[in-house]
């Protein structure tokens, strides 16, 4: 389980907590680190600040953007010291980890995504994640340093994993054993596209005023949590609608053409 898990860290600041959050890493027994465009350098504080972890810091996948870093995973969950605009699912970390489990179990790669020091994750980037998890802590208080907060959400999956196959068969009880692997997010980012695309074709969806149309659409999508062959149908279905309005625009042109003359 722990080597499906993805520590990402977006647009970190401070050398020091890269290195402490690879530290945090290693005791728990994870290894994958990814910096999204990160802003501060690994350098000698960062080595420092990981104890022994250094092999982490050499091996640490750095992307432009959130979008690469989780493109192939199948659950995608965002950290969050408070709450935003629109609701979205929310856990606590042993919810999360045993999530984790599960999603793990059916061969599913998972991203625990982690914000910048000032200012967290934004909107958009909270709204790619499946559901977010709130480390409980003093309602006055409530922003970890981010290292602690990897550090906290780790110890939580080495937890899981020890009882990893218990914890599994838990979160799969009410379930059942699923047929098809879970959509990676580039996936599900292709099929919501193809939908905006096809609800822009047939005069549903304004693309000058889309509102949350297309956040609410992915929530409700990540929350259901879609597998590839559900991915398939869907995107099935929109070709088909766009058929369907071109050749219904054909015909309306040719009447027009008709009329005219
Ligand atoms: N001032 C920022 C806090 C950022 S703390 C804000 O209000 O959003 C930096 C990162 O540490 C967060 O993006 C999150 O990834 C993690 N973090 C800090 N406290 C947390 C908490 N209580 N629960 C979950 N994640 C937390």
């Amino acid at each position: 389980m722990l080597d499906n898990i993805l520590i990402v860290m977006v647009n970190t600041t401070h050398s020091g907590n890269i290195g402490a959050a690879a530290r945090a890493m290693k005791n728990m027994g994870l290894s994958r680190l990814v910096l999204v465009d990160p802003k501060a350098e690994i350098n000698d504080e960062a080595i420092q600040r990981s104890s022994r972890a250094e092999d982490i810091l050499h091996n640490a996948v750095i992307t432009e953007t959130l979008e690469q870093a989780i493109a192939d995973c199948g659950l995608v969950v965002g950290t969050s010291a408070r709450s935003r605009n629109i609701p979205w699912p929310l856990m606590n970390p042993r919810q999360c980890a045993a999530k984790t489990a599960q999603a793990a179990q059916q061969g599913s790669q998972i991203a625990l995504v982690f914000g910048r020091e000032s200012s967290g994750l934004t909107n958009e980037e909270l709204h790619l994640c499946h559901a977010h998890v709130h480390i409980p802590t003093d309602e006055n208080f409530s922003s970890l340093n981010v290292s602690q907060a990897v550090q906290v959400m780790c110890y939580e999956m080495r937890l899981a994993s020890e009882v990893d196959k218990q914890s599994a068969d838990e979160a799969q009880a009410w379930g059942v054993d699923w047929d098809h692997e879970l959509a990676s997010h580039a996936e599900l980012n292709g099929m919501l596209q193809h939908m905006e695309q096809t609800m822009v074709d047939i005069g549903f969806l304004d693309p000058n005023t889309p509102k949350q149309t297309m956040a609410r659409l992915r929530r409700l999508y990540q929350r259901a949590g879609v597998d590839k062959m559900e991915i398939n149908i869907m995107r099935g279905m929109f070709s088909a609608m766009q058929r369907q309005q071109a050749s219904l625009k054909t015909a309306d042109n040719a009447e027009q053409d008709g009329d005219s003359h």
